[in-house]
């Protein structure tokens, strides 16, 4: 008997990448809308759990409206001999990958800022409660990790228990990511891969060390030791760093070569403190997104959370849509929150020297890791909402940037090249549809020594989109 014949849809990997409209929606459960929803994982010890329950603080599917977006929380308890806290977000990622593999669930990013979508579909063939969601789970759990002897569920989506669990979680979150600050990249040999994103990004890898959290925001470097050794044949393991070749872009011997084996010899090179050059890949999962601003010559930062425009008019869904898919784009790097609070941040661009605008939400988040010289000098939504206003606010307040104007003349950053030599272009999947590909299947059209010339460029918007 499968281990999921009592599940009236199907289980596998064949849905990961499966996507749910609004209109083809039972239920969302968290989502852009909604400004509390969870995930967390929580280790336990063996006596404090009850193995296989499932309990509910709230409504289940049925008591919430078709159609509606809603707080939601998931809290997952594990208990095993050798569970540590450091497992903790490793498990908690993974809940990313298992509520995708069930046929009609969507699940996007994590921990903070999860997005889950039920479709109308799979609710009528039965998939009508969110037990069903926790037995999945379990059962994925236990028999990926069979480290985790005891584990037990619990969905949140009484929306007065939700906002109050949101708050013990955000601290939970900022305490895991705080063991690893002040620890230095340059005092441990092993770093730590995680490929888990490869089933959307194939040619992604997070490299994870102290000062470069992941770009999920999700696993730090401590949580890679701890799940490389417990299981080491799984999606996160160890990279020898090996010879240092540059201090400063963090390039290292090892870490190339890993990347070239995992990548499958599409990325040959990466450098971690950069987004120039040979960035560290980017796979779509990211808490955020440095966007180069070739006019002024700096940096903004956006993360996902931020529903306007942003100061060049891109809104964070375009920016993400040009950093994704496991690429090096030059200057559009995605990253994770806790990045932005490593001194390596950016090291070899100037880092915050560099950085001339984030919205409000973000710089209040990690205002105590600005360096105080500059951390006024960064403009927010509130400050500017254009290019020109911003240029005004930089030489106003004098960030650095406008040294590094009068250093390299303006114009020769505003200026954008009448003609790109592009020595490979790649087209994403998705980029053109093409008719009778099958559904989740993707592609790619790479174009080498092409030039490209364009006598206009025409950006228009599509409806509903
Ligand atoms: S973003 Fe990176 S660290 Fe996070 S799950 Fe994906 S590959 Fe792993």
């Amino acid at each position: 008997m499968s281990m999921f014949e009592d599940i009236p849809v199907d289980i596998g990997i064949i849905y990961e990448g499966e996507r749910i409209r609004g209109r083809d929606m039972q239920i969302e459960l968290g989502g852009p809308r909604e400004k509390y929803k969870f995930e967390l994982v929580q280790a336990r010890s063996l006596d404090e759990i009850e193995d296989g329950k499932i309990g509910f603080v709230g409504p289940d599917i049925d008591g919430l409206e078709q159609g509606t977006n809603n707080p939601f929380g998931i809290l997952i308890e594990v208990a095993g001999k050798e569970i540590e806290k450091d497992l903790e977000g490793v498990i908690e990622r993974r809940i990313h990958e298992y509520v995708n593999f069930i046929e009609g669930f969507m699940h996007l990013n994590q921990r903070y800022d999860i997005q889950m979508r039920l479709s109308k579909k799979s609710y009528e063939k039965g998939f009508n409660s969110l037990r069903l969601l926790g037995e999945v789970l379990i059962r994925l759990f236990k028999s990926e990790m069979p480290f985790i002897e005891k584990i037990q569920v619990t969905f949140i989506t009484d929306p007065v228990k939700v906002e109050e669990w949101y708050g013990k979680t955000m601290e939970i979150y900022e305490s895991r990511d705080a063991r690893a600050r002040g620890m230095s990249d340059d005092e441990v040999d092993v770093f730590y891969g995680c490929s888990l994103c490869q089933s959307f990004a194939p040619t992604h890898l997070c490299v994870i060390t102290p000062q470069r959290y992941a770009n999920c925001g999700a696993i730090s470097w401590f949580d890679g030791r701890a799940t490389a050794k417990i299981d080491p044949k799984g999606p996160v393991f160890e990279i020898m760093k090996g010879d240092l070749i540059d201090s400063e872009t963090g390039e290292y011997e090892g870490v190339n070569k890993v990347i070239r084996d995992k990548s499958l010899g599409e990325i040959e090179r990466v450098q971690l403190y950069t987004a120039f050059g040979y960035p560290h890949t980017s796979c779509g999962c990211f808490e955020g997104c440095a966007f180069y601003i070739p006019e002024l010559d700096g940096f903004g930062v956006v993360h996902r959370n931020y529903r306007d425009e942003t100061v060049n008019g891109l809104n964070f869904v375009t920016i993400s849509d040009l950093t994704a898919g496991g690429r090096q784009v030059d200057g559009f790097h995605g990253l994770s929150i806790e990045y932005m609070r490593s001194p390596k941040f950016l090291q070899a661009d100037d880092g915050w020297n560099r950085v001339i605008w984030m919205p409000e939400e973000i710089k209040e988040r990690i205002k105590d890791f600005i360096p105080p010289e500059i951390v006024d000098k960064i403009p927010t939504e509130k400050d500017v909402s254009t290019i020109d206003e911003l240029r005004t606010f930089l030489e106003e307040n004098g960030h650095p940037i406008v040294e590094r104007w009068a250093e390299a003349p303006a114009a020769e950053a505003i200026e954008a090249p009448a003609e790109v030599t592009a020595p490979t272009l790649e087209l994403s999947p998705g980029a053109v549809p093409i008719q009778g590909l099958p559904a989740g299947m993707g592609f790619k059209i790479i174009l080498k020594n092409a030039k490209i010339k364009a006598e206009k460029m025409i950006l228009k918007l599509e409806k509903g989109k």
